[in-house]
């Protein structure tokens, strides 16, 4: 990879808070974790993390200390822990269709950030997703689900092509982060950093965010 985690932290900083964030090298390591992780994912196939007993008994008993928040989309082909060789306790998951920020999904990401400590939050949307080709098409969907496609339609914005329309979307979730009065608090204080990417249901790679005109 050409370019380094820092860079992707300071363009979801960017994306995010819309300012230059302090380096916070915790969400480095974590976004260097998860990275390792799809890593493992690729080469081996399946998800090398052990889910005994005693992981379950130290968790329960000890709390949880999740190293990154994660939101994503709810399509069952995106399963986040798999995708990182993550574990019990390991990630804290939110996911719905079109990984749209709701103020349920916020709400989620600030318990994580201010009580559960992580240092990172990545928003990671999906190639092939189903709830931005349904913003694309023009046929009304009723009921609650009206109401979501409305939100990916909102983040979809003009774009026409599947890629450039999930990578609207994206953005629109990391710059909904702004809304957050406690993760700009936590951010400014170098306690907390963003990412965002894309995965590839096909190949199974995760593609980092970088700055639009950085080369691929
Ligand atoms: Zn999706």
């Amino acid at each position: 990879m050409e370019h380094s985690y820092s860079d992707v932290l300071a363009c979801g900083g960017q994306l995010a808070m819309g300012e230059e964030l302090p380096f916070c090298p915790e969400a480095e390591a974590s976004l260097r974790c998860l990275m390792r992780g799809n890593a493992q994912y690729l080469e081996r196939s399946h998800n090398p993390t052990e889910l005994t007993d005693h992981i379950r008994l130290t968790t329960a008993h000890e709390g949880q200390h999740p190293y990154a928040a994660v939101l994503c989309c709810a399509d069952s082909r995106v399963p986040p822990e798999h995708i990182f060789s993550a574990g019990i306790g390991d990630l804290f998951v939110i996911r719905n269709a079109g990984n749209v920020m709701s103020p349920t999904a916020l709400g989620s990401l600030e318990y994580a950030a201010a009580h559960l400590h992580v240092s990172l939050i990545l928003i990671m949307a999906h190639r092939g997703c189903g709830a931005v080709v349904a913003a694309l098409q023009k046929h009304p969907e009723h009921g609650a689900l009206g109401e979501l496609i409305a939100e990916v339609r909102v983040g979809v914005g003009h774009a026409h092509d599947p890629r450039q329309a999930e990578r609207n979307n994206l953005l629109h979730s990391l710059e909904a982060l702004g809304e957050s009065e406690v993760l700009r608090d936590l951010a400014d204080r170098g306690k907390l950093a963003f990412a965002g990417a894309v995965y590839d249901i096909r190949s199974g790679a995760v593609e980092l965010l970088l700055p639009e005109g950085s080369a691929e």
